[in-house]
């Protein structure tokens, strides 16, 4: 095992990087920002390293200041966490070729799921059902393009091969505007992911998004953990998650994720990973497979009772999965709010310094955060501040207690979206569960209006 680990990243998924390491006798070296100084799983760490000012290109995407601090503090491995670097092909073999195991599948792995278009085709090849759409990246001819749509059948989306973030993806309804949004989307890919290639798919009108995680090693065995639905969206970005997803069935579950896990020994997957879908009328379909931890995993967490951050570390270090697939099994039901400092109606950023601060508890409670009173969220990053999850034998447990976690968490000093989290737990077609990907904005446009 690694005796230290240096953690590519900031805020909660930091600190819950730093728990798992800690609990299992590994050295922590964060590195940080300038901005994040007075972060207290800084101070908490064994070391810690200033890479550089606020801005994340001139810290957390910088991967000469990040290489130079694994070099000086000895460090053997490097846990990127997500977002920044965790999914950059690019960082993954500039560590490996520095010296240093990169907690997280191989580089090539992240290069060929990185890009839409090739995941894509390596689901088809390994028979994991896709959403119908063109056969890889859309050509250049406009009339190709018109007969592609024509045979999905309109309407149809336009989505970049390096997109991601919920962006970069422009939904047609027309022929009459599909080469302009093509066009629009290729440009706007080029200038924010460095690749103009789009591709397209049939647009699904009411799906759920529901994705499942697995874990695999190097030798070629794989598992799923159950899945969670993700599908309560403000703009393609996830507010609120849940495992498992209501009304999967045993025997949905246990073949989709079969599927998957058999996907991962073909493409010889290491590490933790997702394959998210959309979930339509009882039939899955593929969009993409994220090769990292993700935010929402505590909640798979809760209901299988394993450490996915500890079981990347004992994967990175060369370990045979410590479970079978008959091991897994999934008890109760839990769900996970996303807390982040921003206005909870206008979703206006809400950096600033935190007057106070109350968690909530009890049984069935956890929260995954870094903050404290006094904290200053800095106006440079993400703004999620913390997620709160909870635990209950059955969904109707998980939301009384969460709805309770709701009314007892308090912030001050900066505006939270706690309260939009307070309505949607007494919203009535949530409660019932198996929302739409669209049920969130489509509520928050009725909010606006006066109409709930
Ligand atoms: P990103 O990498 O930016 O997260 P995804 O491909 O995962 O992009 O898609 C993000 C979200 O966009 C999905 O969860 C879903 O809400 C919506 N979406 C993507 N593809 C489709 C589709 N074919 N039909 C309907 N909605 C889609």
């Amino acid at each position: 095992m690694f005796e230290k680990i240096l953690i590519a990243n900031r805020g909660e998924i930091a600190l819950r990087i730093q728990r798992a390491c800690r609990e299992m006798g590994i050295k922590t070296v964060v590195v940080h920002s300038e901005a994040d100084r007075e972060a207290k799983y800084v101070k908490l760490a064994d070391e810690s390293v200033c890479i550089g000012p606020a801005p994340s290109t001139k810290s957390y995407l910088n991967v000469p200041a990040l290489i130079a601090a694994a070099e000086v503090t000895d460090a053997q491995a490097i846990h990127p966490g997500y977002g920044f670097l965790s999914e950059n092909a690019d960082f993954a073999e500039r560590v490996e070729q520095s010296g240093f195991v990169f907690i997280g599948p191989r580089p090539d792995t992240i290069r060929l799921m990185g890009d839409k278009v090739s995941a894509k085709d390596a689901m088809i090849a390994a028979g994991v059902p896709c959403v119908p759409g063109s056969a890889g990246a859309l050509p250049d001819d406009p009339a190709e393009i018109v007969k592609i749509a024509k045979k999905i059948g309109f309407p149809v989306i336009i989505k970049a091969a390096g997109g991601g973030g919920g962006r970069g993806m422009r939904v047609v309804h027309t022929e009459g505007a599909l080469i302009n949004s093509v066009q629009m989307t290729r440009t706007e890919a080029g200038a924010a992911f460095g690749n103009p290639t789009v591709y397209m798919e049939k647009y699904l009108q009411q799906p759920r998004h529901i994705e499942i995680q697995i874990l695999a090693d190097e030798y070629g065995n794989a598992i799923y953990l159950g899945e969670r639905d993700c599908s309560m969206q403000r703009r393609h970005q996830k507010i609120i998650e849940e495992a498992p997803a209501p009304g999967i069935t045993d025997e949905q579950r246990q073949r989709i994720g079969t599927a998957c896990a058999e996907a991962c020994s073909r493409i010889g997957y290491r590490g933790a990973g997702t394959f998210e879908f959309l979930f339509e009328n009882g039939e899955f379909y593929f969009i993409e497979m994220n090769t990292r931890v993700q935010v929402e995993h505590p909640v798979t967490e809760m209901i299988t009772g394993v450490d996915i951050v500890q079981e990347q570390i004992r994967i990175a270090a060369g370990e045979k999965l410590r479970y079978k697939q008959s091991d897994i099994i999934l008890r109760g039901h839990a769900m996970e709010c996303r807390i982040n400092a921003e206005d909870p109606f206008t979703f206006v950023p809400s950096p600033g310094k935190i007057e106070s601060y109350h968690p909530a508890g009890g049984p069935g409670i956890r929260i995954d955060s870094h903050i404290y009173q006094g904290y200053t969220v800095p106006s440079h990053y993400d703004s999620m501040v913390g997620k709160l999850i909870s635990y209950g034998d059955t969904r109707e447990q998980a939301m009384a207690r969460m709805r309770v976690a709701l009314s007892e968490i308090s912030i001050s000093g900066i505006k939270t979206n706690i309260q939009l989290h307070q309505e949607l737990f007494m919203d009535a077609a949530f409660q019932r569960g198996s929302t739409s990907i669209h049920y969130l904005e489509e509520r928050l446009s009725q909010m606006k209006k006066g109409e709930a």
